[in-house]
């Protein structure tokens, strides 16, 4: 069976084929660290956590990159505004890599939280200038780009008459004129050929805290130049799959691509695959930051588990819009509940003679490749796994072997969606939310005793969650732990 994926450079589905017969490389835009990550962030990278254990479940080996964007991206898309790092930082009176250190803790912190494989390189804009400004000069040498008063920029149009500009997403550049491509800025009058070129580098202001010297200014890098500068660095010149969320349909993926074929001077697809997530919403709004409408992964971890969280990113398809809220994510806990009960009752249950549950497990693997094969199904993976469930429940009275691998089947396709049940963890029959409840608790009376100045045993909880692999750090706003690893 052949996995087809959603090709937005060709607007359909498409069989997939890697550059590599047994090993796929896959880029996906990270986050921008200025602020905690929040569940619309969350489910993105949900959906490509799961695309890499699909393949890797499929035979494949998987190389993954996600960039953490530290320095250029601006308030504005249109290469205007502030930095959102260095406007953050500001608003909290820090260091801008003091405020990127602590989120980019905190990041994976919550990453591993939510069971979220580790990508093999998670690079930093800030850590390849030196690239990205050797990069700039490749595409001015190669003609797609002009320096005007210390800042440098993608000539669109120029691109455009070799290359094809707007291909993904399918639009023309006169459709961007006409549409949201068609932003006019002062600087952009000012300083840009035309209003579809963007900014490669930027020439500081005084006050700018995050600038680096160049050939052309003290400047910046432009938000699109680090993922192309990044993928070209860790996959090559081409690669085979890209990912992002629908808001990178436009601009920043046909700059990416315009960006990557302009620094190797090549007519070749850089990508083969881009693959775009749609949005979570809150009553209908796109969840953001920005709006304030947003639900962060920190404080639905602490009424959650991760694999409640998992379970509705899991059902709902990636190119699906979905609406947030907290009675969704109680459903979410109902069916995740399901399926543990269905792997507590396995455990309770007695010998029997039948065997009748061997097709079920055959059935159950043909369908979950089924579904996964056309574009991620998961809404329909999951609809058969619980189906299964049911199955394994009716059938209690099997073999006990039988009823063991299908428990087994069971727990490795819900480890393929990112719903992870270790086989020890249920049987203490203590949940990690009520674990995460006890350790908050222990804190509280910690808290309470150092008020007390009874500082003897506010250390000993301190060192005994530190025996237990549990670190507490005391900050401003009180005290936090997570787990050391
Ligand atoms: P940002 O930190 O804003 O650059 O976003 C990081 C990633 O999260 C990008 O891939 C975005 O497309 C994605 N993202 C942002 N908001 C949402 C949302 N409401 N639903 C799904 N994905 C989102
Ligand atoms: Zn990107």
């Amino acid at each position: 069976m052949s996995l087809k994926l959603y090709n937005t450079l060709t607007n359909r589905k498409e069989e997939f084929d890697p550059i590599d017969e047994k090993s796929v490389k896959i880029y996906s835009c990270g986050q921008t660290i200025y602020d905690d990550m929040h569940v619309g962030n969350a489910k993105t990278y949900a959906a490509w956590d799961i695309l890499n254990r699909y393949l890797v479940w499929k035979g494949y080996e998987v190389f993954h990159v996600m960039n953490i964007t530290d320095v250029g991206h601006l308030t504005d898309d249109a290469d205007e505004g502030e930095d959102k790092v260095e406007k953050a930082a500001k608003e909290k009176r820090l260091e801008p890599m003091e405020l990127v250190t602590e989120q980019v803790r905190k990041w994976y912190r919550e990453m591993d939280s939510l069971d979220m494989k580790r990508h093999n390189v998670n690079p930093r804009a800030t850590g390849h200038i030196i690239e990205m400004i050797q990069a700039v000069e490749d595409i001015i040498d190669n003609g797609y780009a002009y320096e005007k008063n210390g800042s440098v920029y993608f000539d669109v149009k120029k691109f455009h008459e070799d290359h094809d500009y707007p291909r993904l997403g399918g639009r023309t550049l006169e459709d961007l004129r006409t549409g949201a491509g068609g932003r006019v800025s002062k600087e952009e009058l000012d300083e840009k050929r035309s209003p579809f070129d963007f900014a490669l580098w930027i020439k500081a202001d005084p006050e700018h805290m995050m600038k680096w010297p160049s050939p052309w200014s003290l400047g910046y890098p432009g938000w699109h130049l680090e993922c192309s500068i990044m993928g070209i660095k860790y996959l090559g010149e081409r690669f085979d799959i890209h990912t992002g969320g629908v808001d990178h349909i436009f601009p920043h993926h046909p700059n990416e691509r315009a960006q990557d074929m302009a620094i190797a001077d090549i007519n070749e697809e850089p990508v083969n695959y881009w693959l775009h997530s749609e949005h979570i919403t809150v009553e209908g709004e796109k969840m953001s930051k920005s709006e304030g409408n947003f639900y962060t992964v920190s404080e639905l971890l602490e009424e959650f588990e991760p694999q409640v969280i998992r379970t509705f990113f899991a059902s709902i398809h990636y190119r699906s819009q979905s609406d947030f809220s907290l009675e969704v994510l109680e459903e979410s806990r109902k069916k995740f509940e399901r399926f543990r009960n269905t792997i507590r009752n396995v455990k309770g249950s007695d010998n029997g003679e039948k065997d009748d549950l061997k097709d079920d497990i055959v059935w159950i693997k043909e369908e979950f490749q089924e579904a996964m094969d056309d574009d991620l199904n998961t809404p329909l993976a999951m609809s058969k796994l619980l189906e299964f469930s049911s199955r394994i429940n009716k059938k209690l009275d099997n073999k006990k072997s039988i009823l063991e691998e299908a428990k087994e089947t069971l727990v490795e396709l819900l480890g393929v969606l990112g719903i992870i049940l270790e086989d020890g963890e249920e049987s203490e029959g203590v949940s990690e939310t009520a674990v995460k409840k006890h350790i908050d608790l222990l804190l509280k009376i910690r808290e309470n005793l150092r008020e007390k100045s009874e500082y003897d045993l506010a250390d000993m909880i301190r060192d005994e969650l530190k025996k237990s692999g549990i670190v507490v750090e005391d900050s401003e706003d009180g005290p936090r732990w997570y787990v050391s690893r």
